[in-house]
């Protein structure tokens, strides 16, 4: 399989023609070959994306609705393939593919072609001056979206659909270690009948097509999800340019359960929030505090369940947990797991390397559960992005929510709780972007998602990523 740049609707080599090999996770083999692109292809695209802005910019709101439902509904016609590329680029298990990552990219279109027609201008009328004043929101220009590997197309699309949306034209970088699903969005984007120019999509290593678009003087806003340094590395190349930045970085979120809650719920929701795609979402609850009453229930009825998920190949459809994204990852969160042992932690279940019977070279790991005495360790602050949680008992509310806000992150938490007023007290209290009570990832594109602290900078979803991707002009006219 060879992956190719698209730029200007047209699919093109690198013009170094370097290239780089493409893994699968499930058993090793090198299985593509993707362009190793650097910033002359982001030149090439760059101009394309200026040209085609000229007449994509004056396309009526209506039309370029049309062609993102259109591309919606390619997305979904196209689900299986999407799915099974996706799994077979990224380890997730294919059935994972199929339920939430390729729908959600088609959602993503569907829901910016309709937000973008319920975006409107404000007016002032300002009384004894006779003058009214008004808000222009106009498209940047060329905007730059590079996405991380977790959720390939549907983090890609996340940031896409809206910058189209609003009249951008678009140089995408998606993360060289999971080109496949969007080199197959290109094909769609031109059977929708989106014009060119309006896409591009450079593949390559991230300091180098990624930097370029970063410090490229002419792309004026920069939508990034990834890590939190490199999220500071783009920062600070950005600054200079004075470019729009949204950021949305690390987490590591607290789960956090009193003895009231709904029992089941809870159980069955933390399993997911644990372990869903192998624990690499940015949103999964990997510091579990349980209050002490419920604590040693709890604990066996939480491993006693995960010891029953299944790991295996992501083609099996019986497959709770599949392979990791790639070789250097597995090795890091292993290693996380050593960690937490050298530092007092105890693994409950998993933590180890799982070699499968005829993909022996597959990068797949056991769920691991480490019960630790304090929260003052690195498993408990460091975000290892894997199947790997910790859990520790807590004695009072003011005790979890000092814990919950200690570390530096602050992207999402949840809270099991039925008492109101502690819900009250805690959802203003927690410093978090997100804070789901008696649910995990329930969402609404509606809403303003991001982080605080390093977990990020602005919010993307809804009008608030229609804003970032739209430069407001206040025009004042006296009559
Ligand atoms: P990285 O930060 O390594 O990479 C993200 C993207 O940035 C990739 O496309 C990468 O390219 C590119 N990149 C790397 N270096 C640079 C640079 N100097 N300039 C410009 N672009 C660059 O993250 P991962 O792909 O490893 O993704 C995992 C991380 O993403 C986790 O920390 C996770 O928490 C976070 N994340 C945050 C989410 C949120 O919404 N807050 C959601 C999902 C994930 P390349 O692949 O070539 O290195």
């Amino acid at each position: 399989m060879i992956i190719q740049n698209f730029i200007n609707g047209q699919f093109v080599d690198p013009l170094q023609n370097k290239w780089l090999d493409n893994f699968c996770p499930a058993d090793g083999e090198i299985y593509g070959k993707i362009p190793d692109s650097d910033h002359e292809d982001v030149e090439v695209a760059y101009i394309a994306a200026k040209s085609a802005f000229q007449t994509w910019s004056r396309t009526t709101v209506e039309d370029r609705s049309k062609i993102l439902i259109k591309l919606a509904d390619l997305i979904e016609d196209n689900l299986e393939r999407l799915a099974e590329a996706e799994s077979e680029d990224n380890g997730k298990p294919v059935k994972l593919a199929k339920t939430v990552d390729i729908p959600r990219a088609a959602e993503n279109f569907r829901f910016f072609a309709h937000a973008i027609t319920q975006f409107s201008s404000e007016s002032h009328e300002t009384i004894g001056q006779d003058a009214i004043n008004y808000t222009l929101r106009q498209p940047i220009g060329v905007v730059g979206c590079i996405s991380p590997w977790n959720l390939p197309l549907y983090l890609f699309t996340w940031k896409i659909a809206p910058a189209i949306a609003a009249g951008n034209c678009v140089i995408a970088k998606p993360s060289e270690i999971t080109p496949l699903t969007s080199f197959m969005l290109g094909e769609l984007c031109n059977e929708a009948g989106l014009p060119h120019g309006v896409l591009n999509i450079v593949h390559g290593i991230g300091q180098n097509v990624g930097h370029a678009i970063v410090v490229h003087p002419d792309i004026k806003a920069i939508s990034f999800t990834g890590g939190t340094q490199t999220g500071a590395k783009i920062a600070i190349a950005a600054a200079p340019h004075f470019k729009k930045l949204s950021l949305e970085l690390g987490g590591k979120n607290p789960n956090i359960i009193f003895a009231d809650c709904d029992y089941e719920n809870m159980l069955s929701t933390t399993i997911r929030s644990s372990f869903s795609n192998q624990g690499q979402i940015c949103l999964c609850g990997s510091r579990i505090f349980i209050e002490q009453s419920l604590y040693n229930q709890f604990k066996s009825d939480f491993v006693a369940q995960i010891r029953r998920l299944k790991v295996g190949h992501p083609n099996d459809e019986n497959t709770d947990i599949g392979a990791l994204v790639s070789k250097d990852h597995l090795e890091k969160v292993l290693d996380y797991v050593k960690i937490a042992v050298d530092e007092g932690g105890k693994v409950l279940c998993g933590g180890e390397q799982i070699i499968l019977k005829g993909f022996d070279d597959g990068y797949y790991m056991s769920p691991t559960v480490i019960e630790v005495k304090s929260d003052d360790c690195r498993a408990n602050r460091e975000e290892i992005f894997g199947p790997v949680v910790t859990i520790m008992p807590f004695t009072s509310e003011q005790e979890v929510l000092d814990i919950a806000n200690k570390v530096d992150y602050g992207l999402s938490a949840t809270i099991w709780t039925n008492n109101l007023n502690r819900t009250m007290r805690l959802t203003h209290a927690i410093h978090s972007g997100i804070v789901w009570v008696n649910t995990w990832m329930l969402r609404d594109l509606r809403t303003p998602f991001g982080g605080v602290k390093q977990s990020g900078l602005g919010r993307e979803g809804g009008l608030e990523v229609l804003r970032f991707f739209t430069e407001p002009k206040n025009v004042c006219i006296k009559y």
